[in-house]
């Protein structure tokens, strides 16, 4: 049965593990693709242009977002943050699903326009296991961590705006609610196209 490719939002606090709990969903669930953000904070030790973003300068960025060429973009702890407008939209149409990991401003701005879009938000457990996530990732500055820190309460401010919550406390727990959350999107008769189905089913009868 045909259906359109769902565009599943995944936010957080920074540091509660969106990407940990994105690789591993990645690498297990079969038919859905990340969407590589475009922003204009400097790599991380580690991280690759292409990979785990799309590194720009600032005007290149606000070119991108003036050509309407960003889905969706925001300002996150000093730098601009984007969605990719043609990669997404061109997965979906061909019923890939997309999975984009943005912050909660750039979640409301797509819930505005995509009703088909499933929201999901990662919880830590505590404020102090968050704060000894972003410290033991150990890529970021201590101002950057305390900045984070601080952004963190706003962004959980946002949780009761989602559809779907998820316990970041047992990593594969969480990956499997995660999957378990797309496959039932998946599953949704206004999702699929149910009515070119029934056509071709009673056709052959
Ligand atoms: P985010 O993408 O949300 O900023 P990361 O995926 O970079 O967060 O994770 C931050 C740190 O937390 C990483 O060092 C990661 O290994 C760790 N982490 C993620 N999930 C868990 C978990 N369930 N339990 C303990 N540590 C975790
Ligand atoms: P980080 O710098 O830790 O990689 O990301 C900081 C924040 O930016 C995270 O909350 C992440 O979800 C958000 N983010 C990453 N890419 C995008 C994007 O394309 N759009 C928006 N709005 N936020 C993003």
């Amino acid at each position: 049965m045909f259906r359109r490719g769902l565009l599943v939002v995944l936010s957080g606090p920074s540091g509660v593990g969106k990407n940990t709990l994105l690789n591993l969903l990645l690498a297990r669930m079969a038919g859905i693709r990340y969407s590589i953000s475009a922003t204009t904070r400097p790599p991380r030790a580690g991280e690759r242009d292409g990979v785990d973003y799309f590194f720009f300068e600032p005007e290149k960025f606000l070119a991108m977002a003036d050509a309407g060429e960003l889905l969706e973009w925001a300002h996150f702890c000093g730098h601009y943050y984007g969605t990719p407008r043609s990669y997404v939209e061109g997965s979906i149409a061909r019923g890939t699903d997309v999975i984009l990991d943005i912050d909660t401003q750039g979640a409301a701005l797509l819930k505005k326009k995509l009703l088909e879009g499933v929201f999901v938000f990662l919880m830590p457990p505590s404020w102090q296991a968050l704060e000894q996530r972003i410290r033991g990732r150990g890529k970021d500055t201590e101002e950057s961590i305390k900045e984070r820190l601080n952004r963190a309460r706003e962004e959980i401010d946002h949780l009761s705006d989602y559809q779907y919550v998820i316990l970041n406390d047992d990593l594969e727990r969480a990956v499997g609610e995660l999957e378990a959350i797309i496959l039932a999107e998946r599953c949704k008769v206004v999702r699929n196209d149910v009515a070119g189905f029934l056509a071709a089913f009673f056709a052959k009868n």
